[in-house]
């Protein structure tokens, strides 16, 4: 068993604050994503973990043993990095084998594991090649395989897509989610894509200035965002806003309309809706169509209501053009409330 006990983790580069206080248990065989901008603190708790930064305070545990004064070699845990870090002047079979070698493993051990894991990423037939003469996605598989091969409890990812091109990216990344999953290791993987953490996660942790905003599934993270920051950084365009006001017991005012919401006494909530949750009709918000950008499979009109810019995703074949006003229903089940001081859900 190795679940992932992050606790009280807290982080300073000297004046500056890269960890506030994360608490995160991730299940045996889970697959968690950190998802973050740049900045947020993602590789720092990956790189704690794996013993390659200490943190300033708390307790790392895996499967029931604190492991955080271990030397990263006896964690249990293996690592792939962005850049892959492969051997070029070693064959693909060394370089999945080095680790091991390392080890002191019996030879016919290393073979056995090398060629396990070499069929688990489809490269089988590159094993006598020199990693330097590998394309980036064969490299990268090269080191995910290198990673594998040391049966780790579990295994970290920083970013190990980013530098392949957008159509190998989305292969691989069903390819490795597919992978993990049979190798049965718990796994922890850094990235600011968040199509990937959608498409890869069991659970997202999406972080922001050192704290973890929302730990929770790819849909719950979607339609249920627990804070603004989430709700405004996850989705393509992300949410749309708009102020509202009391207008009786658990009706709000927003934009000249009335809608059912929170029962509060706040005088201020935050409306929000996502651009693909409303349609053209009869009765509704009235937006003026600012810039309309047809995307193949839909159109994305950006509009103004009020003081706010509006996001609408409507079908392929509307026709809308600037200028033109539009009349939006949102889908009542798909309307969520903030609270503008805590920025928090309101339910
Ligand atoms: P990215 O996606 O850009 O890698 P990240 O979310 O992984 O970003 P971290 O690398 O964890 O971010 O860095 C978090 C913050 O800590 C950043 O502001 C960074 O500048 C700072 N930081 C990281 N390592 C150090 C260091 N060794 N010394 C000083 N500051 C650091």
């Amino acid at each position: 068993m190795a679940e992932i006990q992050i606790k009280n983790i807290a982080k300073s580069f000297g004046a500056f604050q890269a960890l506030n206080d994360i608490n995160l248990t991730i299940a045996d065989q889970e697959f968690m994503v950190l998802l973050g901008a740049s900045g947020c603190g993602k590789s720092t708790l990956l790189r704690i973990i794996a013993g390659l930064e200490v943190a300033s305070s708390g307790e790392v545990w895996i499967g029931g043993k604190r492991i955080d004064h271990l030397s990263p070699k006896d964690r249990g845990i293996a690592m792939v990095f962005q850049n892959y870090a492969v051997f070029p002047h070693l064959t693909v079979f060394e370089n999945i084998g080095f680790g091991l070698r390392m080890k002191k493993l019996p030879n016919d051990e290393v073979t056995r594991r090398v060629e396990r894991v070499a069929g688990l990423m489809h490269i089988e037939m590159l094993l006598k090649r020199y990693s330097g003469e590998l394309s980036g996605g064969q490299r990268q598989r090269v080191a995910v395989a290198r990673a594998l091969a040391m049966e780790p409890d579990v295994i970290l990812m920083d970013e190990p897509l980013s530098n392949l091109d957008a159509l190998l990216r989305m292969e691989m990344r069903a390819e490795l989610k597919g992978v993990l999953a049979e190798s049965k290791t718990t796994a922890i993987y850094v990235t600011h894509d968040q199509v990937e953490a959608m498409s890869m996660a069991d659970r997202i942790s999406v972080m922001h200035q050192g704290d973890i905003v929302q730990a929770a599934s790819p849909i719950e993270v979607y339609r249920d965002p627990a804070a603004k920051f989430v709700a405004s950084f996850i989705g393509n365009p992300p949410m749309n806003f708009l102020p509202a006001k009391p207008a009786g017991p658990s009706k709000w005012q927003v934009a000249g309309q009335t809608f059912d919401g929170p029962n509060t006494d706040k005088a201020v909530l935050q409306f929000a809706i996502r651009p693909e949750d409303m349609q053209p009709a009869e009765q509704g918000l009235v937006a003026t169509a600012k810039i309309v950008e047809p995307l193949g499979a839909h159109l994305l009109v950006t509009c103004q209501i009020g003081d706010a810019l509006f996001r609408v995703i409507l079908d392929s074949d509307a026709v809308v053009k600037p200028g033109q006003s539009l009349t939006l229903a949102p889908q009542p089940d798909r309307v969520r409330w903030f609270d503008p001081d805590t920025t928090l859900a309101v339910a």
